[in-house]
């Protein structure tokens, strides 16, 4: 066996195994909650990682903020209206993607794969960081709020102008993520057949 690749694999799963995660579910009470400062419990936390403000947004979404190293981690409740479970997420404060676990880092709370960025950024995939900067410049035309602003599988031709901006800037914008977007797919596409040969070839080895 090729002696990196191990020790890559190794590693992966310690980044996830070797921090505390809080649930989704410990938040379920702030749904229905008064507006205000809460206190979150947990030994392993800092103080900043308890301390959280509860608001709420105009369309109805509430938002934790919890300052941690004077930087405000903004953490939205989405509760699942599409289940009968009505199960709630949380969402990660840089990726913005509906998550079940946030897991906590000196300075952040951050999702598994936002965790994974964090101590591989080195090594990332060249079209991670291209989806990456596609993400952020849908976040910023459309928000973070807009249904399928995360999903690489959705391209954007079809998406309204907000009425906060020009035309000509907006198309000026949407030009650019479409072009970023057909640079994306074909670098996508080669990433899953390898990742899918990587698969087969584990399989048939064991
Ligand atoms: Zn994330």
């Amino acid at each position: 066996m090729a002696k990196g690749h191990h020790y890559g694999r190794t590693q992966t799963r310690g980044y996830t195994t070797e921090h505390y995660r809080v649930s989704a579910k410990v938040f379920k009470s702030l749904i229905t909650a008064p507006i205000g400062d809460y206190c979150l419990n947990g030994d392993f936390l800092s103080a900043e990682h308890q301390k959280l403000k509860l608001t709420e947004l105009s369309n109805g979404v509430r938002l934790m903020t919890f300052i941690i190293n004077s930087k405000p981690h903004q953490i939205a409740l989405k509760l699942d209206n599409s289940s009968a479970s009505n199960k709630l997420y949380i969402t990660c404060p840089y990726c913005q993607s509906k998550r079940q676990h946030l897991y906590v880092i000196k300075a952040a709370y951050v999702c598994r794969e936002c965790l994974n960025l964090h101590y591989a950024s080195q090594s990332e995939r060249p079209q991670e960081r291209l989806a990456r900067r596609i993400r952020k410049l849908r976040k910023e035309l459309w928000g973070f709020d807009w249904p399928e602003i995360n999903n690489m599988f959705q391209n954007i031709e079809h998406w309204p102008k907000p009425k906060w901006i020009r035309w000509k800037t907006f198309n000026q914008k949407m030009n650019k993520i479409a072009i970023l977007e057909k640079q994306y797919w074909p670098m996508a596409i080669t990433q899953m057949k390898t990742t899918l040969g990587d698969h087969f070839m584990a399989n048939y080895n064991n």
